[in-house]
């Protein structure tokens, strides 16, 4: 189904209805026309009834023996026709006029009265013999016909009224007069009110049923799409759940097959779980890790209090600790703690992830010293020599210390390369080197190979008088390797010349200052001879 589809709600229940509810009004109009049709034959017939049986109550043969003119007045039988038309009327109080008519004589289509019960004083007395001037077709038509007849209702001043005609007839079945009664019509409104309200009640009832079918409908249908939206909802979700359960599968599977170890921690930084990572890498058993703060601290409170501060900030920490295996064994350990937030942004968790480094360590130490060291001589080399000297000159400007510096030249070492070849000076600085190291053992001393056939030995919190008994002793110690030299015009052996010089900062701006006067006071040596030890002013 396309979206378009499933956003349309169905209607149809609702024009099913709305025609429905149409088909029942017209319906209903014609029920209600049809019942009071009904009501109207009914009192139709029960007054045509009445105005039958007062016709037969009637004595034919005097009515028919009446004149029908004024000569009938004061005769017994025009008495005796005036009074039973008088207990007509007065049998029932619904009756009104109560007269008799036949056609005259001279006009057939013509009606005349021949009695009336009404008294002669009354306005709406007609006299035997007045010719009635209304209308007078359903007269005629009864006489003729002998049919009984009910006009509609009418109304005048007194009411609504209904004129029943019946034919009065003799003997031989022949019709002698008509005979008119007009009937208070009141008894008939009621019973057709009634019959119409019964019916529109009817209709009322049925229109109510099928609107409440049609809202139920509504209602069942509404819901139904409610309940189906839902359903897809639920389906979304339980899809959305089941993938994060595989999600959350995948990343237990990771965390605890992992060499990293992972530390879910609460706000206040103590373990709420441990994977076997940890355990492989620290050797701590799960149990004494968790609900205390993670062991990796131990050694180190200055990292665990950064950590804190960092995390209190709201950010990321990342370092080295220095942690201690189970064993003793003490081992780097890098760390990366993180946040995890609530919906509401408050901390909910840390996470702790840390990997040992040791091997890591040992390598860059590797490096670092590889990088630090003269290839040949396996002393310091001349980067680690300024990195040292810098070091060391601002350690000694804040303790107002004594620096010395002494720089070491081989005497004619061209002449012995030239005379022994390259690969015996090679060995030769390595001798060389070999016992200057041998002969420094002053605490922070740093020797170097500051290049060529150069060295540099930095002496940290040595004063002047101490700097010159150390060149001395070097010195000596080279010429007494006693290394063949027989083209150097200073011996016949392997010398060194050395300059030294001594400053306590600030004494001067800095040890640029130191290095030169070192160097000028080796200059001096080599001036002054070779094979000797001068020291700067
Ligand atoms: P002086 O007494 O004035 O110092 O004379 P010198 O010959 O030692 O002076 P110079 O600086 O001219 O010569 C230094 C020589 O050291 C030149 C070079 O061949 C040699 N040299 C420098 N580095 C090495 C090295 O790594 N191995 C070898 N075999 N010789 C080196
Ligand atoms: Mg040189
Ligand atoms: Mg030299």
């Amino acid at each position: 189904m396309s979206a378009s589809a499933e956003s349309r709600p169905d209607r149809s229940h609702l024009w099913l209805g709305a025609a429905l509810f149409l088909a029942a009004l017209v319906a209903g109009w014609l029920f209600v026309g049809f019942v009071a049709q009904t009501g109207n034959s009914i009192e139709r017939a029960r007054v045509q009834s009445l105005a039958r049986t007062a016709a037969a109550t009637l004595e034919a043969g005097r009515i028919a023996a009446l004149s029908g003119s004024g000569a009938d007045i004061g005769t017994p039988g025009f008495d005796a026709v005036r009074d039973q038309l008088r207990r007509v009327r007065d049998a029932n109080p619904d009756f009104r006029f109560v007269y008799l008519m036949r056609p005259t004589a001279a006009d057939p289509n013509a009606l005349l009265f021949l009695a009336d019960a009404e008294s002669p004083e009354s306005p709406d007395y007609s006299a035997p013999g007045d010719v009635y001037d209304g209308p007078s077709a359903s007269l005629l038509q009864v006489f003729r016909n002998g049919m009984p007849l009910v006009e509609p209702p009418s109304r005048d001043r007194w009411g609504y009224w209904v004129t029943a005609i019946a034919p009065v007839r003799d003997g031989t079945g022949k019709t002698v007069a008509v005979l008119g009664m007009d009937v208070n019509a009141d008894a008939w409104l009621a019973t057709l009110a009634r019959y119409r309200a019964f019916a529109l009640a009817i209709c009322g009832l049925v229109l109510a049923l099928i609107a409440a079918f049609t809202f139920g409908l509504h209602l069942q249908k509404r819901g139904a799409a409610r309940l189906g939206a839902l359903n897809r909802q639920l389906a979304g979700k339980i899809d959305e759940l089941e993938a994060a359960q595989e999600r959350l599968r995948l990343a237990d599977v990771v965390v605890r097959h992992t060499d990293e170890g992972v530390l879910v921690l609460d706000p206040e930084l103590r373990v709420l779980s441990a994977n076997p990572g940890f355990v492989r890498i620290t050797g701590q058993a799960l149990d004494a890790v968790l609900g205390r703060v993670p062991p990796v601290f131990d050694e180190d409170a200055d990292a665990l209090q950064q950590v804190c501060t960092r995390l209190q900030a709201g950010s990321h920490w990342n370092g080295t600790l220095w942690s201690r295996r189970a064993d003793g064994d003490r081992f780097p350990l890098e760390a990366d703690v993180d946040r995890v937030l609530d919906a509401e942004g408050r901390v909910q968790h840390f996470v702790m992830v840390c990997r040992d480094v040791t091997v890591q360590k040992q390598l860059e130490d590797r490096l670092r010293e590889l990088s630090a060291t003269d290839g040949l001589t396996l002393l310091a080399n001349r980067r680690s020599f300024d990195e040292t000297l810098e070091r060391c000159w601002h350690h000694a400007t804040r303790h107002g210390e004594p620096v010395s510096l002494i720089m070491i030249d081989i005497d004619h070492f061209k002449a012995y390369n030239d005379l022994y070849g390259h690969g015996a000076g090679d060995r030769c600085l390595q001798q060389v080197a070999t016992a200057i190291a041998a002969g420094v053992r002053h605490e922070g001393a740093l020797v170097a190979r500051y290049g060529g056939e150069e060295f540099a030995v930095i002496l940290p919190r040595t004063d002047a008088a101490a700097a010159q008994e150390i060149a001395e002793a070097l010195r000596r110690r080279v010429e007494s390797l006693g290394i063949a030299h027989s083209g150097s015009p200073a011996g016949s052996r392997i010398t060194i010349s050395v300059g030294i010089s001594t400053r306590t900062p600030p004494q001067t701006d800095d040890y640029v200052n130191l290095m030169q006067s070192a160097d000028q006071a080796l200059y001096r040596a080599k001036e002054s001879g070779r094979n000797g030890v001068v020291a700067a002013g």
